[in-house]
């Protein structure tokens, strides 16, 4: 595990790279704040994020992974007491912590509290790459502090949750993209996974669409859970993205780190 957090960064640099020339070569909407500046905002979220994370490090020496490790040591959760053929454990691990994040996504969206943090991450009105890294740093913390618990609880081989990591922060690049793709790549792809037109309807304006699509990895739990909802009522090109109440002040670092505590 020791090149883990170098294989991360590695990896998602270079989808980042790659999203971000695909989104110039094929976009699907036209965008209405200056890109320099949310990117700048974006960027800096995602700093501080990860500067959290480290300081969380501090408290809870023991972040997802290494929570893995330490209920192995310890035999805790329930995969460190039943004896399951790897590969279903490390299935069931992605399929249980993929879940997790859906319903803590819908919760998020349910309970005003927390609905007053993550609206930091519908306040973009564009939606591209750098959006799956606008998350306030507050609901980075409370993610992890949940993550440890269920990963403790689950008792999974840590490389499962390093898999499960790459695969969410993946997916979150991929459908936050202002990506164009082949509708015919849609279908087939949102069949497994979440895709750009998929989440781009949660983030709209309009609140039956937003209550829709919590997904980030899999497309399977809006289906199941009845949370699914194809295309927007108004189309790609026409549907408003981002909160009702919208002007361009998300674009600024200041405005959106203040967002959760302010009435608007
Ligand atoms: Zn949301
Ligand atoms: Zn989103």
């Amino acid at each position: 595990m020791e090149n883990e957090a170098i294989i991360r960064l590695g990896i998602f640099i270079g989808l980042f790279a790659v999203l971000a020339l695909l989104e110039t070569l094929l976009p699907r909407r036209a965008r209405r704040d200056r890109t320099s500046r949310r990117w700048m905002t974006n960027w800096a979220i995602v700093l501080l994020d990860t500067l959290t994370l480290r300081l969380l490090a501090l408290a809870l020496p023991l972040l997802a992974v290494g929570a893995a490790i330490d209920a192995q040591r310890l035999g805790w959760g329930l995969f460190n007491q039943i004896d399951l053929p790897l590969v279903v454990e490390v299935i069931a691990t992605i399929l249980i912590l993929d879940f997790a994040i859906w319903a803590q996504h819908l919760i998020t969206h349910k309970v005003p509290f927390l609905w007053r943090i993550h609206r930091v991450h519908h306040a973009d009105r564009d939606m591209d790459v750098t959006t799956a890294i606008r998350f306030h740093p507050v609901e980075i913390a409370l993610s992890m502090v949940l993550k440890i618990g269920l990963v403790y609880l689950l008792g999974p081989v840590a490389w499962a949750v390093v898999a499960f990591e790459i695969l969410l922060n993946g997916t979150a690049m991929f459908n936050h993209a202002n990506l164009r793709l082949p509708l015919w790549l849609d279908r087939a792809l949102r069949l497994v996974l979440v895709t750009p037109d998929m989440h781009r309807v949660h983030h709209s304006v309009d609140r039956v669409e937003h209550d829709s699509n919590y997904g980030f990895a899999l497309s399977w739990w809006d289906r199941l859970f009845r949370t699914y909802r194809p295309q927007p009522l108004q189309g790609h090109d026409d549907m408003t993205v981002g909160l009702e109440w919208q002007d361009d002040r998300p674009s600024t670092l200041g405005w959106s780190l203040a967002l959760p505590f302010r009435r608007k």
